[in-house]
Order: structure tokens, then C-alpha cells, then sequence
């Protein structure tokens, strides 16, 4: 049970509307499906706006994703958005798994490259026919277009015509950002051009990778759109409760280390004390995302409801009401399994 934490008036604070969402990947075990089921029973009776469940290398958790995409969708009222990568797939697998997840009633998409699977590197030959997660954009858009299916509709007033239905169902298509550049990158000029491409081939939403400090995010945002990126950027927030956690974060996501919290979190002797920086830290940096104009916040919740319900609550999004009536839904555990800041493994 998280214990509602005590705000000073010296914290920034987000306004209570401040969007947000969270980010799931799909459990290895019968026991945290279960316990899976629960944290996203939690998390939606918060009211995110999504919630985005990661994508296995290779396709690896194809079913897994597809399982939780589903349960989301049944047992929520939360919109789920599904990960997908160009990882292994011919042109034609990738049409048949979209269509597959558009069948399952999935609206709303993060269109990635992916890395290369355990084993390889990048200058292997892993990704298949799609080269970019701008490929994989157009391409969501394309099978979306043609699965509308042909429809007639009456005129009122002219009896033998027919109208002819051809408007599409609006699909978000998310793609992903490196505020500090993504660890292939040449150049920062790099990461906005493919931003840029991103946008061109159809995407209506970002998500970045993690990062500690507001100003990477608002210096890249500026830069963003002044290159003439329109779609709106949202940070990715990890809160980060233990120094070990630290540590493979920066090793999986080639982050700088962020000296202040990794100082706080290794002075500080106890759990419960390291896990309370961790809740501070992101809901400070939440705060200040949004007073500098970030359209919401997406948290990297590793399966677990009860930090990234802290952090919303200590930032000012929830009230501890709120937080007291979403742990009333249903009792849970969570997984404590969490690997990447990203995607599972
Ligand atoms: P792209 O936009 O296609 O390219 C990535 C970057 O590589 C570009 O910014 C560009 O600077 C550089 N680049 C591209 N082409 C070239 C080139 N020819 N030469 C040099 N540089 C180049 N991975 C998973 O497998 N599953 C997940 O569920 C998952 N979820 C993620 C969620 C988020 C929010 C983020 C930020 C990342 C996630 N990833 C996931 C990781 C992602 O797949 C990797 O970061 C991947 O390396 C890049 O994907 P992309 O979609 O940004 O690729």
C-alpha cells in the first residue's frame, strides 16, 4: 500500500488536469498476468489518457502485448496503445500484425525501429523490409486505409443515389524521441530531421525517452519546433526508487548519470527513504515539464501502480483522495520483475 506523501509548499506543483499515461510491458509468468491485471485495473482508475504496452525484440511478446492490449480494452475504459517495431518482419508480416492488433480493437500506436535482439549489433541485418519507424507510420496508415470497409449509405432525398462511405477512423500514431539524441545519432540536427521525417509520414504524437533534467527536454522541444515539429511531444518519466535501478537504466538507455539523485539515492541507507527521492525527483521534474509547456506526462510504471501514483500524487495531478479511491478498486501486487526503461526483454 502507498501511504500518501506529505507535499510541502515549497514543491512545484502540475495543474490537476495535467494529461497523463503510463507505460506496461507484457508479464513472462502466469503469476504476473494476474498480478498484471490488477495494477492496470489500479492505474485506470486514475484516468490516464493511454496506457502503452511494450514490444519484445524479434516479436517475441506478440501474444503477451496482444493479451494485455486486450484486457486494457475490455476491462477499461482506457485507450491502449500498442508497441510495435520493424524488427525481423517482410512488408507483408507487418501488414498481417497491424491488422491483427486493429482487429483486436487497438486505435492507437508507437511506431518503432527497435534494436537489434540479444546477440546482435547494429550493423547486423535485423530489421526486415522496414528500415525506420517512419516506414512503419506510413505503413499503419496504409493498412488502416484499406481495411475501411465499403460502405453505402442512403441520400435523404434522393432515392437511387448512394452515398459511399470513405472516412477513416482516426489512429494515433506515436512515435519515439531522444531529447539528449538517440545513441546512434551523429548529431542533434540528426534526431530533429528524423523527428521531422517521422512527421512527414504521418505520426501525431511523440513519447521521449527517459532523461533527468527539464532542460534537456525543453532545450530539445525549442529546437524541435523550430525545425517545424507540430505534433506534441510528450516526456517520458521514469521515477527511479533504488540505486541499482539506476545503474541499469543508464546501461540500457546509454543516459548520462544524473549526479544529484545518483548522490541521494547512495547516501540514503534505507529502502523506503531511496524509493521517497525517487518519487521526489520525478514528480519535480514532472512539475517543471509542465510549467515549461510539455503537454502532459507518460511514466514508466514497471508493471507497478504504487510509485507512479505517488509521483502523480506529489506532483499535483491526483489528489490523495484520488490515489485512496484507486487503490479501493481492487488489491494488487505487481510485478516487481523490471528490466528495461523501454521496452521488456
Ligand atoms: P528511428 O526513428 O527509425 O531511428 C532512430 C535514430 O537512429 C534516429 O533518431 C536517427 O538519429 C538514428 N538513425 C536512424 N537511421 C540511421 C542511419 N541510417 N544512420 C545513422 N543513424 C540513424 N524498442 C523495442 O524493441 N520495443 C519497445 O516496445 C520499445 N519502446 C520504446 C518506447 C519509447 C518511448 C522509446 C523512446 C524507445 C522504445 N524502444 C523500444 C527503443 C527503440 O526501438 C530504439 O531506441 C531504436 O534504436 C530506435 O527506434 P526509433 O523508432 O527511434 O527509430
Amino acid at each position: 500500500m502507498t501511504a500518501s506523501i506529505e507535499s510541502t509548499s515549497a514543491d512545484p506543483r502540475c495543474p490537476p488536469n495535467t494529461p497523463f499515461s503510463f507505460e506496461l510491458y507484457p508479464p513472462k509468468t502466469e503469476a504476473a498476468e494476474t498480478a498484471l491485471h490488477g495494477t492496470i485495473d489500479t492505474l485506470a482508475a486514475a484516468g490516464p489518457d493511454f496506457i502503452s504496452v511494450t514490444y519484445g525484440a524479434s516479436g517475441s511478446s506478440r501474444t503477451s502485448s496482444l493479451d494485455v492490449l486486450r484486457y486494457i480494452r475490455r476491462h477499461t475504459g482506457v485507450d491502449p496503445m500498442a508497441h510495435l517495431t520493424c524488427v525481423g518482419s517482410s512488408h507483408a508480416e507487418a501488414s498481417s500484425l497491424i491488422r491483427e492488433f486493429l482487429d483486436a480493437g487497438v486505435r492507437s500506436f508507437l511506431a518503432l525501429r527497435g534494436d537489434p535482439p540479444e546477440g546482435l549489433s547494429e550493423g547486423d541485418s535485423f530489421l526486415g523490409d522496414l528500415h525506420s519507424a517512419g516506414e512503419l507510420v506510413q505503413l499503419i496508415h496504409r493498412v488502416q486505409a484499406e481495411r475501411v470497409p465499403y460502405q453505402e449509405t442512403p441520400i435523404p432525398g434522393l432515392p437511387r443515389a448512394r452515398a459511399v462511405k470513405t472516412e477513416r477512423e482516426h489512429v494515433r500514431i506515436a512515435v519515439a524521441a531522444f531529447p539528449n539524441g538517440h545513441p546512434r545519432s551523429r548529431s542533434t540536427a540528426q534526431d530533429i530531421d528524423t523527428l521531422l521525417a517521422k512527421q512527414a509520414a504521418g505520426a501525431n504524437l511523440a513519447i521521449t525517452q527517459l532523461f533527468f533534467h527539464a532542460d534537456h527536454y525543453l532545450s530539445f522541444i525549442q529546437r524541435a519546433r523550430e525545425a517545424g515539429v507540430e505534433f506534441p511531444i510528450l516526456p517520458g518519466i521514469m521515477p527511479v526508487t533504488s540505486p541499482g535501478r539506476l545503474r541499469r537504466i543508464l546501461e540500457l538507455s546509454g543516459e548520462e548519470l544524473p549526479s544529484d539523485l545518483a548522490i541521494q539515492l547512495e547516501v540514503e541507507p534505507t529502502v523506503e527513504g531511496q524509493r521517497e527521492i525517487g518519487i521526489i525527483h520525478a514528480a519535480t521534474l514532472a512539475a517543471r515539464l509542465v510549467a515549461g509547456g510539455a503537454p502532459g506526462v507518460h511514466l514508466y510504471a514497471f508493471n507497478q501502480h504504487a510509485t507512479v501514483l505517488a509521483v502523480l500524487e506529489r506532483a499535483g495531478i491526483l489528489s490523495a483522495a484520488d490515489t485512496r479511491r484507486t487503490h479501493s478498486t481492487r488489491p494488487t501486487g505487481g510485478s516487481a520483475a523490471g528490466s528495461h526503461p523501454t521496452k521488456d526483454k
